[in-house]
C-alpha cells in the first residue's frame, strides 16, 4: 500500500471516531499528506520508520502544533521546536498525524484532561487509563500505527493495559526528555505505545540514545531490538508484596496461567519496600512539579497556571509549595529520595536472582466512569507501575486477555538498560 493511501485511511478513521472518543486535539492533514506523498516518491535509502504514522501526546513539543498539555493554561501555545524524539522520528521517515489528549500536565490516570475525557475504544463505559489516555486510545481505535506517551509513574503502561495494547517505559536516561514538558523530571521518560512488540521496539531503537540536549541520557549502544532471542532458561520473578496489593485476584491468576502456558518457572522475589512506592512517589512528584510549573506564571507561556488548571493539578501545586517550604527542609522530599534508594536496592537484589519480574499493571480493572474514586484511591491504582520509575528500570506491558470483556495487561520489568531482554520477553508473551 502506498504511504499516502494509509495516511488518508487514518485521517478518515480519525474523522469517523474522534467525535465520540475525543482522542485527537489536533490533526495535521495538510502536512501529513504532503509528507506521505514525498515518501512515496523517495528514492534511495528508506528510514527505519518509513511511513509509520504517529500520534503524539500533548506534552511533547512538535514545531507548529498546539502543545497544550491538555490544559487551559497552554490552550493557545504552539510548539516552537521539535523534541529530540520528534526530530529523530521525522529524520527516519515517520509521519506525525497530530496531537492527542491526555491528563492535564500528565497528572492522573485518565480522568483529568482540561479538554474532556477520552473514551476507551474497547470498553466505552470505562476509563482509557492515563495519563497517556489519547495515545493508547488512538492506537486501540486504529487511528495511527504507534503513539508517543510519557511515563512518570505508569502513564504509558496503565492506558496500554486498559486499552489492550503494547506499551513500554524505557529505563531512565534511555530516551532524551528534551522537548517533553516536565511532570517530575527525575522520573519522566517518553515511552511508546503500539499494537505489537515489534513496532514498539523499532520506534524505541530510533528514539533511544545520548543527546546533548539532555544531560541525564546515557551513551549506551542502541541494541538491535528486532532480534528476539530464544528464552528457554528464563527465570521469572514474582513478588508476594505485589500479590498482596492485587485487589482483583483474577488478574494475578491470569498471570500465573500465562507463565505456566509458556512453560516458564517462576521464583519469589522480595520487594519489601515497594509497598511504600505510592507514598514515596507523590512527595517527589509534588515537589518537582511545583518547581517545574513556576514558569507558567502568565508572562511567557500561556496563562497563569493556578488560575486556569483543574483540581488535580492545583492539588499538586499547592502540595508542592507546602512541601518545598524552608521549615520542612529534609522532611518530605529528601526522605522520599531515601526510600527511592531502598526501592532501587530491592530491585537490584531481586535481579541477582531472576532475569525479569512480572506483575499486574493495576490492582483492579479500569474504573467505570460512574464510579466515584477519591484522589487517594486513584493514586493507589499506580502501586505496580510506580516502582519501576523510582528504580529507573525499564518496564513494558503486553495484553494478557480479558476479564468481563475488559482488557487486562501484564507488566514485565527488567534491569536498567536491558530493553533488549525486555522486548524478547514481551514478544514471547505477546
Ligand atoms: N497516575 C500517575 C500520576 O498521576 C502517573 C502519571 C504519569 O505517569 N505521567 O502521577
Amino acid at each position: 500500500m502506498k504511504v499516502e493511501e494509509k495516511v488518508r485511511d487514518y485521517f478518515r478513521v480519525i474523522k469517523e471516531k474522534n467525535k465520540e472518543l475525543n482522542v485527537f486535539l489536533y490533526v495535521d492533514e495538510k502536512n501529513g499528506l504532503k509528507r506521505a506523498k514525498e515518501l512515496d516518491l523517495k528514492k534511495g535509502q528508506k528510514g527505519k520508520l518509513f511511513g509509520m504514522c504517529f500520534a503524539v501526546k500533548a506534552n511533547i513539543n512538535v514545531i507548529g502544533m498546539p502543545i497544550s498539555c491538555s490544559s487551559k493554561t497552554l490552550e493557545n501555545y504552539k510548539g516552537t521546536y521539535d523534541a529530540d524524539v520528534i526530530r529523530k522520528i521525522k529524520d527516519d521517515d515517520g509521519i506525525i498525524l497530530g496531537i492527542v489528549n491526555c491528563d492535564e500536565f500528565a497528572c492522573g490516570s485518565g480522568q483529568n484532561s482540561g479538554f474532556g475525557r477520552v473514551l476507551n475504544p474497547v470498553v466505552l463505559d470505562r476509563v482509557a487509563g492515563g495519563s497517556s489516555s489519547g495515545s493508547a486510545a488512538a492506537v486501540a481505535a486504529g487511528m495511527c500505527d504507534v503513539a508517543l506517551g510519557s511515563d512518570t509513574g505508569g502513564s504509558v503502561r496503565n492506558p496500554a493495559s486498559h486499552c489492550g495494547i503494547v506499551g513500554v517505559k524505557p529505563s531512565y536516561g534511555r530516551v532524551s526528555r528534551y522537548g517533553l514538558v516536565d511532570l517530575s523530571m527525575s522520573l519522566d521518560q517518553i515511552g511508546v505505545l503500539g499494537r505489537d512488540v515489534e513496532g514498539v521496539a523499532k520506534v524505541m531503537e530510533v528514539i533511544s540514545g545520548r543527546s546533548e540536549n539532555d544531560p541525564s541520557t546515557f551513551d549506551r549502544n542502541v541494541e538491535n531490538y528486532g532480534s528476539f532471542s530464544d528464552l528457554k532458561k528464563l527465570k521469572i520473578g514474582l513478588s508476594e508484596e505485589f500479590k498482596k496489593l492485587c485487589v482483583d485476584k483474577r488478574i494475578w491468576n491470569l498471570i500465573l496461567e500465562k507463565i505456566k502456558e509458556k512453560g516458564f518457572v517462576s521464583k519469589g522475589v522480595n520487594l519489601k519496600y515497594t509497598k511504600l512506592g505510592v507514598q514515596t512517589y507523590y512527595p517527589i512528584v509534588y515537589t518537582e512539579f511545583y518547581s517545574g510549573t513556576r514558569k507558567f506564571d502568565g508572562r511567557k507561556y500561556g496563562k497563569k497556571i493556578e488560575e486556569n488548571c483543574g483540581e488535580e493539578v492545583l492539588r499538586r501545586i499547592l502540595g508542592g509549595a507546602e512541601i518545598s517550604k524552608a521549615e520542612h527542609s529534609g522532611k518530605y522530599y529528601r526522605k522520599a529520595l531515601a526510600v527511592k534508594g531502598l526501592i532501587k536496592k530491592d530491585f537490584d537484589d531481586a535481579f541477582k536472582k531472576v532475569d525479569v519480574i512480572v506483575s499486574p499493571v493495576t490492582p483492579s480493572l479500569p474504573p467505570r466512569w460512574d464510579e466515584e474514586l477519591s484522589a487517594k484511591e486513584i493514586y493507589a491504582l499506580d502501586a505496580f507501575t510506580i516502582p519501576a520509575n523510582l528504580a529507573g528500570i525499564c518496564a513494558g506491558v503486553v495484553p494478557l486477555g480479558e476479564l468481563d470483556g475488559v482488557p487486562v495487561g501484564m507488566q514485565v520489568m527488567c534491569p536498567a538498560f536491558q530493553e533488549k531482554k525486555l522486548f524478547d520477553v514481551m514478544k514471547v508473551f505477546e
